[in-house]
């Protein structure tokens, strides 16, 4: 039992819920491995979201809001903490959800596929081939889903599908803490901050956004800016510690 007061209350309550999908097959032992490295860098991060993260992540709305079809790449990570939100961005933005792993088993999908149903996500379903050219699961994928997206939101994403994503000619929006990952640095749009504060960001940034805005949006960033950003804010952190 977790006291409500403990100073790390948020942060044991999720890990508690992460190990238990894990036992239930949801989240993988090394999505528990991939959380740890999250949650490093969200300490260094100040564990809410910047300016710079909340301006990405107004891109990352006026960009799904544009899409002529875009879709929402789901993990079991990604499932266990946010399935209900996942439901509520789709529902702004029209996106199809999509089930993609990396420890890919018929049985893991399903299970994620039901506990997204259940927060009233409507996911893709039917056959998938490997239309990513990666030589591991993460390869497979709808012919409707991601095959066919233009515009693609993958939150804690590997970096080698990010790239192969990119190369495919997709606009590619990634949620990951970790400003150094290949993620980071080959999407179209990193979103550096943690995924249960973006993506609720994202839906309501697709409700409040002026449609006239969305053009200048979307032509009038940089990525290495949101890069920079991060790594002066921890530089920042760091510094001040010491002072
Ligand atoms: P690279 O992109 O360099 O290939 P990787 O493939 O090794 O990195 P993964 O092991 O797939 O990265 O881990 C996914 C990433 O997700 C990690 O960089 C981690 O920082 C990030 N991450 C983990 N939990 C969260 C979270 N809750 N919110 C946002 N990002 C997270
Ligand atoms: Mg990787």
């Amino acid at each position: 039992m977790i006291p409500e007061s403990h100073p790390r209350y948020l942060s044991l309550k999720t890990r508690e819920h992460l190990a238990t999908c894990a036992k239930e097959g949801i989240v993988s032992l090394e999505g528990l491995t991939a959380h740890g490295r999250g949650e490093a860098f969200d300490y260094l991060l100040g564990e809410k979201s910047s300016q710079s993260a909340l301006n990405a992540e107004k891109i990352a709305a006026a960009l799904l809001l544009n899409a002529t079809h875009p879709v929402i790449s789901v993990n079991g990570n990604t499932a266990a903490l946010a399935a209900k939100s996942i439901g509520e961005l789709q529902q702004v933005c029209g996106a199809i959800v999509e089930v993609n792993l990396f420890h890919r088993t018929q049985e893991r999908v399903t299970l994620i596929t039901h506990l997204l149903e259940k927060e009233g996500v409507k996911v893709i379903s039917g056959e998938v081939s490997r239309y990513i050219p990666l030589d591991h699961d993460r390869g497979l994928c709808h012919h409707e889903g991601i095959h066919t997206a233009d515009v693609i939101l993958v939150p804690l994403e590997d970096g080698d599908r990010a790239e192969a994503l990119v190369r495919m000619g997709k606009t590619v929006i990634a949620i990951d803490l970790n400003p150094l990952s290949r993620t980071t640095k080959t999407c179209t749009l990193p979103i550096i901050d943690e995924v249960t504060r973006a993506i609720p960001n994202i839906t309501r940034f697709c409700s409040d956004i002026n449609r006239t805005e969305i053009p200048d949006i979307i032509t009038s960033y940089n990525r290495a800016e949101f890069i920079r950003d991060a790594l002066e804010y921890i530089r920042k952190r760091l510094v001040d510690v010491l002072d």
